[in-house]
């Protein structure tokens, strides 16, 4: 130890010596792997290779590794961590869609309707199929299979709801065009007037799924062409058939378990949360700014998805319990997915705040979801994406020469430091392409660790139906 006695020449280096060490202290550094728990402790904890009372699925549309980590730079730090960062067990699953024409052959880029089928069915087929097989047969869905086997079922996007991902748990139709009864040019077979289960949105609300909750309104609000309930809307339809319709967050909270829920709430896709700079040509698009967590332009009376999962798993949850206290269904809760829609729709728009915005609501969703799973250990908690996307984290411009040649942002991120982000697999100002690249997946709960290593999209169907239970 140094002491100060030893004089005054001595003191003052000792001083001069602590100062240094005290500033050292407090420059703040980026928290490493070092800080946090071993995580091989929670990984053997979760490993359950029981049965799920409930399912809960996240699918954050485009979500890949790259827009889950520019939304956690910019939210969180790059130290940082997001809700769905916290699931024990994680693995990488692969995307993959096939050719119509050829389906001995992969069509590498899938789209949500092809990669939801693989999760939803357990079938590979072609972009833009809905759970049907690419010789056009449809296929039982997890859904299906859940509320035949007396679980209860939620759907939830924000979306429309009769957009691909919510379409492939409770619809089949060969293209993802044919959502609402005026929209079925490339599905003319599949129409009411000539006998077929409709159009998605006649689908879905035929599924009689217990929570609906999304935008689309409009889908809805089309005219049926055939069966019983032609000549009313489909939303009429859907209140013929006892569906309670709520059109905002407050109607929505006001919904009780009694009561089966269709929750439209705008037009068409819901509102995004955050707004900010469009990505541009180099050299626009360098000058770091923040994005705004806001955006004016959304309804206050619109819920958030928080607010629908909360809302979606509540009600559940409750309906599930109502039949247990009953003769049948012991034990089974339910199965609901929950999509953040937008993430994918604001990649292809080349909007990083927007995208970011998307992805920071859909983890405050997710963390509704850990919520009630850790006083409810008997969840499988799922998070996923369907497929890659185009945003990247690149080096920042150097020279005229040496910049990203698709359009950049520069965001100030949490610290305090800037992020380029560039889209770039299209032309500049074209939408954006998806990529064919592995996602990431990752569980908890009973089966979770059927997720480990690499899996493809369509090894998740049976995680699911071993998690309920189901052959
Ligand atoms: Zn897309």
């Amino acid at each position: 130890m140094l002491q100060a006695h030893r004089g005054p020449r001595r003191a003052a280096r000792v001083a001069a010596l602590a100062a240094i060490a005290a500033a050292a202290i407090t420059v703040p550094t980026l928290a490493s792997a070092h800080g946090r728990p071993d995580p091989s402790v929670a990984a053997r904890h979760a490993i359950d290779g029981g049965h799920a009372r409930n399912v809960i699925m996240f699918l954050g549309d485009g979500m890949g590794d790259s827009e889950i980590t520019i939304a956690r730079n910019y939210t969180q730090g790059a130290a940082g961590r997001l809700a769905m960062d916290s699931l024990p067990l994680t693995g990488e699953y692969t995307t993959y869609a096939v050719q119509q024409d050829d389906p001995t052959k992969p069509n590498y880029v899938t789209d949500s309707a092809a990669s939801g089928t693989g999760w939803a069915t357990g079938h590979k087929t072609y972009n833009n199929a809905i759970s049907v097989t690419p010789d056009g047969s449809d296929v039982p869905t997890i859904l299906e299979l859940a509320q035949n086997a007396g679980y209860k079922t939620g759907d939830v996007t924000t979306a429309e709801l009769t957009d691909a991902t919510p379409a492939v748990l409770a619809s089949h139709v060969p293209f993802r065009a044919c959502q609402g009864p005026a929209d079925m040019a490339t599905c003319p077979l599949d129409t009411k007037q000539v006998g077929g289960p409709g159009s998605i949105a006649e689908q879905e609300v035929d599924h009689n799924v217990d929570v609906l909750l999304g935008g689309g309104k409009a889908r809805f609000d089309q005219t049926v062409t055939g069966g019983p309930f032609a000549g009313l809307t489909v939303t009429a339809q859907a209140q013929a058939q006892g569906y309670t319709l709520v059109t905002d967050a407050s109607s929505l909270a006001a919904t009780t378990p009694k009561q089966k829920v269709l929750g439209l709430f705008t037009p068409g896709n819901m509102d995004l949360e955050w707004t900010g700079p469009l990505a541009q040509a180099f050299p626009a698009g360098t000058t770091p700014t923040a994005c705004t967590a806001s955006n004016p332009a959304r309804p206050t009376t619109q819920p958030h998805l928080a607010d629908m999962t909360r809302k979606a798993i509540t009600l559940l949850d409750a309906k599930a319990r109502h039949d247990r206290g009953g003769k049948a269904k012991h034990g089974k809760g339910f199965f609901l997915q929950v999509e953040g829609a937008s993430i994918d729709k604001q990649d292809h728009a080349s909007n990083p705040c927007g995208q970011i915005g998307e992805t920071a609501a859909f983890d405050a969703a997710i963390a509704e979801g850990l919520a009630y799973a850790k006083k409810h250990p008997d969840t499988l908690v799922v998070v996923t994406a369907d497929h890659g996307h185009t945003s990247q984290i690149v080096e920042y411009p150097q020279t005229d020469t040496h910049h990203s040649t698709g359009a950049i942002a520069t965001l100030l991120t949490h610290d305090n430091a800037p992020m380029v982000v560039s889209y770039a697999t299209n032309l500049v100002g074209q939408s954006q392409d998806h990529t064919g690249t592995e996602v990431r997946i990752a569980a908890q709960g009973p089966q979770a660790a059927r997720v480990l290593g690499v899996t493809d999209q369509t090894d998740l169907f049976r995680t699911f139906k071993a998690a309920l239970g189901l052959h």
